[in-house]
């Protein structure tokens, strides 16, 4: 059994708000400020230089990596972590697409972050050998992976409409085609049970600012199968990534294992937060966490319908096809969503008009979703998004 009421009093909420955005950047766990104020004050600032083998900063990345490996079923000693989700999905999709010489296409849907499908293109670009980003709808995925393919990039829940992607079927059937597929975990990793090894998923990369609550540029995380992991190479060498970084060779030399997908110095501040932040994640079941998820899904999705006919429900139905989040769409979404804010009900707005919200059972119960569904209701029901200072725009959304 997972203790809910014992994750929830492990989080700094501030008391008069309701948090639906941890599908963006979850929030800030206790232990994280308490062990970043160790590693500023007396790691950094008494240790100085003798921090890394002291305060063992140097094994820090290898340490987090394993604790996010148990989070999503990958083998031990196959996920590393540093720089960021854009980054590790070139460092993948390069490591992949060199697996593949014979073949030209990379398969992604037309609902796929476009960080990923920007880093695709440039990768293409560079790489100057014809390749072709192809994208397809995601309902209909499985009918364009052919023998053309080499890497299917897909993630596996959508940002916007939270429509969840069958990993293991599709990674069969891009298998089947002799393709290997990457699987970007953004909006998965602490959202749902990830099961990397059982689906012989090829590479996986994600980030650790959502769901795990590594706060704002915490570091990715990727993933390589054993069976690649002597034959992968990623385009970007940094010295971290070679075999003897303190040998300072003049040639590149990749390390033997997962190491060799990294590529420089740690973030040693952000992963102090964020191995804290994974604290959390002690003794929470991932088959529990998602049967809340989806219990406090349903219930604000009824409640919300039952009172606002003018929000249409943009996510998949059935919550076995879903992740974690719920999209409404409304003309006026944007405003909608700042009149929320206004009124402590924190989701956020994804263009044209998807106001999104996020179930996490770690920090949130019932009772916060019954709260929240009367402030939307209140809010539509009235209009009250309807003022001038709703339909100003900020940097983000
Ligand atoms: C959040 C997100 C990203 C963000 O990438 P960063 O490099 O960490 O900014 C990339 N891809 C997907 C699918 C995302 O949801």
């Amino acid at each position: 059994m997972t203790d809910f009421a014992a994750t929830r009093a492990r989080f700094l909420l501030p008391g008069n708000l309701i948090y639906l955005d941890g599908n963006s950047l979850g929030p800030l766990p206790r232990g994280a400020a308490e062990r970043l104020d160790g590693t500023v004050c007396h790691e950094w600032g008494e240790l100085l230089i003798r921090a890394w083998n002291r305060a063992g900063w140097m094994e820090l990345p290898g340490r987090v990596a394993a604790r996010i490996a148990g989070l999503i079923g990958a083998e031990p000693d196959h996920v590393t972590v540093g720089d960021t989700l854009s980054v590790k999905v070139f460092q993948a999709l390069s490591a992949a697409l060199s697996l593949r010489p014979e073949r030209r296409v990379v398969l992604s849907d037309t609902g796929n972050f476009p960080s990923d499908l920007y880093v695709a293109q440039g990768l293409i670009d560079a790489l100057g050998q014809g390749h072709e980003l192809r994208l397809a709808p995601p309902e209909r995925i499985e009918t364009h992976i052919n023998e053309d393919i080499a890497v299917l990039l897909l993630t596996q829940v959508d940002y916007r409409t939270g429509r969840l992607h069958d990993m293991a079927a599709l990674t069969a059937r891009a298998h089947a085609a002799g393709a290997l597929v990457i699987w970007d975990l953004a909006h998965s990793a602490g959202a749902l049970p990830v099961d990397l090894a059982g689906a012989g998923a090829d590479f996986a990369a994600g980030c650790t600012y959502k769901y795990l609550n590594g706060g704002p540029g915490a570091p990715a995380f990727v993933y390589v199968a054993p069976r690649h992991m002597r034959h992968a190479r990623p385009v970007l060498q940094g010295w971290l990534g070679h075999a003897e970084p303190f040998a300072f060779e003049p040639e590149y030399r990749p390390a033997p294992g997962i190491d060799r997908l990294r590529v420089g110095t740690p973030p040693v501040l952000q992963l102090a937060a964020l191995d804290a932040a994974l604290d959390v994640w002690e003794g929470v079941d991932m088959q529990a966490l998602r049967t809340r998820s989806i219990e406090l899904s349903e219930l604000f999705i009824a409640l919300v319908e039952a009172r606002c006919p003018m929000l249409t429900l943009a996510s998949p139905r059935d919550p076995a096809r879903r992740g974690a989040q719920v999209g409404f769409a409304f003309e006026e979404g944007h405003a909608a969503m700042q009149a929320l804010i206004d009124r402590g009900v924190i989701g956020d707005f994804r263009a044209p008009d998807l106001m999104r919200f996020a179930f996490t059972p770690l920090y949130l119960d019932e009772d916060d979703i019954r709260k929240a569904a009367e402030i939307i209701a209140d809010v539509m029901i009235n209009r009250l998004w309807d003022a001038p200072e709703y339909r100003v725009r900020e940097t983000v959304t």
